[in-house]
Order: structure tokens, then sequence, then C-alpha cells
């Protein structure tokens, strides 16, 4: 296993600008609040990542250009880094917790924007982890403290071992360690109070949401379906990062996917299928707020999004 794959140089761009449109029932620069299957969820944007076209694999310069020339870009789309927050019932979940500051040159601003929101931080439930890259989970510390201090974090089981492993800092090489420790120092405290809950893929993590496989880009990275009554969303993590590129080239992935193959076969399946069904899809490094539809184009895929504008 190539340890270098695991550990993203990220530094980090602007914010985002939007533009206008309706299914939005509220809007600010950093959160939309939208209606996904008749609830409320609040897209939060945490913060933006540079789409560096060297992180892309499996493209040649030629049809990476040309790709972008279709899409009206000169070079990738920055990728921004999207939080949810729904309500299930009294709890209050987060799907992801963003950057917060373990990285390099990265501050997020999801614990912010919550505050702002009249969320404290105290009030969240659940964090639902798609995977244990530093832009999912640094948002989980304060300082050396819990950000969510009275949430259970959930976590496949093969995600947890892996990182978490006290000997992954001496295995890896040298430049990673400081990024490991940092991710290993954002579970810590949820493990050590017992808040820390391992899942299975298929498992009901809570009512009405199912973990999915979506291994490959980490060894438990995981999407979450949500059924309400008849309606079907599906949250994922880093099936996509560069929507522009990898929704018209499918076998395009990224040098931080541990195992190339089967991330691509996961990001095929799961466009295949949210497609077929008409899912809403809500993604971590979709297009801000990430939240819409796929349509199948022949041999690539559109992105529908709603509530994009402002
Ligand atoms: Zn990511």
């Amino acid at each position: 296993m190539n340890l270098r794959t695991y550990f993203l140089p990220f530094s980090v761009a602007l914010a985002l600008s939007a533009r206008a449109s309706a299914p939005v029932m509220a809007t600010g620069d950093q959160h939309r609040v939208l209606s996904v299957g008749g609830a409320q969820v609040i897209a939060i944007l945490d913060g933006v990542q540079p789409a560096v076209s060297e992180a892309l694999t499996n493209i040649e310069p030629s049809q990476l250009a040309e790709t972008l020339a279709k899409a009206g870009q000169p070079n990738p789309s920055p990728s921004p880094v999207n939080v949810y927050v729904l309500r299930l019932g009294e709890r209050v979940v987060l799907v992801d917790a963003g950057g917060g500051s373990i990285l390099p040159s990265y501050r997020g601003t999801l614990a912010a924007t919550l505050r702002a929101l009249g969320l404290a931080p105290e009030k969240v439930t659940d964090v639902l982890i798609t995977h244990m890259h530093a832009d999912h989970v640094g948002g989980l510390l304060d300082g050396t403290k819990p950000m969510y201090p009275n949430a259970t974090v959930h976590v496949h089981a093969n995600e947890a071992k892996f990182w978490l492993a006290p000997e992954l800092p001496s295995r890896a090489p040298e430049q990673f360690r400081p990024l490991i420790l940092a991710i290993q120092s954002a579970l810590s405290p949820y493990a050590q109070a017992g808040r820390l809950k391992a899942f299975e893929y298929k498992a009901e993590i809570l009512p009405g949401i199912v973990a999915q496989d979506a291994g490959g880009h980490t060894p438990g990275h995981a999407a979450f379906l949500w059924k309400q009554g008849k309606e079907t969303s599906l949250f994922w993590g880093d099936l996509i990062h560069v929507a522009d590129v990898q929704l018209a080239n499918l076998d395009v992935g990224t040098r931080y996917d541990s195992k190339p193959a089967d991330a691509s076969a996961m990001r095929q399946r799961w466009l295949s299928e949210s497609a077929q069904q008409g899912w809403t899809v809500l993604g971590a490094h979709l297009p801000y707020p990430g939240v819409g539809t796929i349509v199948r184009d022949g041999e690539r895929y559109q992105w529908r999004p709603i509530g994009a504008g402002r």
C-alpha cells in the first residue's frame, strides 16, 4: 500500500461566490438551507481547495484541456469542502466535519457558520464521517478539545482501523507524520470518551440512514443513503473531486485514491445508480452547495444542481 496516496498536500484558496435560483429556503455566503426529500438540510461551505490538474490521474494533458475547454474552464474549478447538517427528530447530524485547522494552509469555517446559525457545536448529536482524510475530519477538533463534545462520531470500521493504528505514524513517510498525527488527534478525544462508533457497510447508522460501500478512495470510504418515505438521497464524500473533468471522463481519478481501480468502479457504480434512481445527491466536493441530481448523457454524466444560486 502506498501511504503517499493518503495524505493530501492541500492548500487553500478563495471563497466561492454564488449566483441565483429556486428551492433555496435561505442563503448566505457560507450556507444554503435546502429542502431535500421534504426535510431541511443546511449545506455549509467549510472552505475551498484549489483543484490542481497534477492531482488528476488517468488523463492525458490534451484530453484534460479538451474537457475543460468544453466546460468553458481554463483550469479545473476549485474544489469546495461541503458539509451537510440535518435533523432527525431530536438529533442534529453532520455529514463530515470539514478541515478545521489541522491542514497547513486551510482554516475551515464550519463551526463559525454553525454558531452564526444558532447551532452551537454542543447541540450536534452525531457526525457521520465519509472517510478520515483531513478535509473531512480536521474540524472535529477545537485546539486540543473535541469541537462537538456531545456528539457520537460514526466511521467505518476499516477506516478507523487504518487511521488510528498506533504504528501508522512510524510506518508512513516522514513528511506525512504530522498530518497523520493530526488526524489521529482529531478522533482520539471521541474514542477516549467512548463516542467513536464503528459501522459496517449496509448498517443503518441512524434511523433511515444506511452506510454504503464506496471503498477504494480510502479503506473504509462510505456513502450514506437516506430514505425519507418515498424520497431517497445519497451523501457521498470523495467519489468526485473535480466534477468538470470526472463526470465527462469516468476513469479519471486522483492521486489521493488508495486503490484507484476500486475508486473508479465505485464512482461509476454510484453515478449510474444515482442517475437511474433519480436520487438527490449531496457531495462533499461537488460544486457548492453540492446538492443536485446526476443525469446520464451517453458515456458521461451531467450535474444538475439544486439551490446553487442565491
Ligand atoms: Zn475530500
